[in-house]
């Protein structure tokens, strides 16, 4: 199974990311993909891509890290991607998005985030997707840029109609710790509803703990256990949902052509 959105570039795995790693492989992990955040992550990404062959990343501008001056880091952004490739396993661009919790004005959010999509249409990259209540800006903008390239939402949670909007414009929603929590009655249901062709497994360690392990730190480790957890929503196995799971992410992040 492969680990869609797990952030072991940032300070909570600083001491032991290489012993994580290693540890999720023998629980059956077979690839982790670091979502970027900040121009400083990017670089951290990078070296850890190339002392790590199971690393996959990705580099964006995350909302929560909105940068001072963002015609800067756009175009560091765009050298960034200009000097990676499939063959850094640079695949996909993000995390980017929208997240009406923030302070930060959501104009000025989806102003970015609409550049972010331009630069992924560019470089043919798919993207990941933060939310948090802002799906329908997020599909506006989508729609506004025609952007075809794909990707993920991140954690999705929401309706079956938004998942369903989502999977018309060609994206897979990523599956994590939220579906462990008996309480999350409407995304467990459109969960359950949408095929498994288009799902994607994730954690997003450090955050989002699984039901019973709150106050932790998350870690791919436990990814069987969201994989368990979506096998029991689609009556269906584990090696089942691995299987889809795992060609789902190749087909969306295993293109050899983006870039160049
Ligand atoms: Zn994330």
């Amino acid at each position: 199974m492969i680990d869609s959105h797990c952030h072991l570039d940032l300070p909570a795995f600083a001491k032991d990311w290489q012993a994580v790693v290693a540890e999720s492989q023998g629980c059956g992990v077979r690839r982790i993909l670091i979502p970027g955040t900040t121009p400083a992550g990017w670089q951290q990404q990078r070296r850890m891509a190339n002392q790590c062959a199971v690393l996959d990343i990705a580099f964006g501008l995350h909302p929560y890290f909105f940068p001072q001056n963002s015609d800067t880091a756009l175009s560091e952004l765009g050298d960034a991607l200009a000097t990676s490739d499939s063959a850094n396993r640079l695949v996909a661009l993000g995390e980017i998005g929208i997240d009406a919790s923030i302070d930060t004005p959501l104009d000025t959010q989806q102003a970015l985030f609409e550049e972010q999509l331009k630069l992924a249409a560019q470089y043919n990259l798919p993207v990941i997707l933060h939310h948090r209540r802002s799906h329908h800006l997020l599909i506006e903008s989508i729609k506004r840029c025609q952007f075809s390239g794909g990707g993920v939402v991140h954690a999705f949670s929401g309706s079956e109609q938004v998942a369903q909007s989502y999977i018309d414009m060609g994206f897979k929603l990523g599956v994590g710790g939220t579906i462990t929590y008996e309480r999350a009655r409407k995304t467990r249901k459109a969960l359950a509803n949408t095929d498994i062709c288009h799902l994607l497994l994730e954690t997003d360690a450090p955050d989002m703990p699984l039901a019973g392990r709150q106050g932790q730190r998350n870690s791919p480790v436990y990814l069987p256990e969201v994989a368990a957890a979506l096998a029991s929503l689609h009556n269906t196995s584990v090696a089942d949902v691995s299987a889809h799971t795992d060609a789902n992410y190749d087909s969306l992040f295993g293109r050899l052509d983006h870039c160049k």
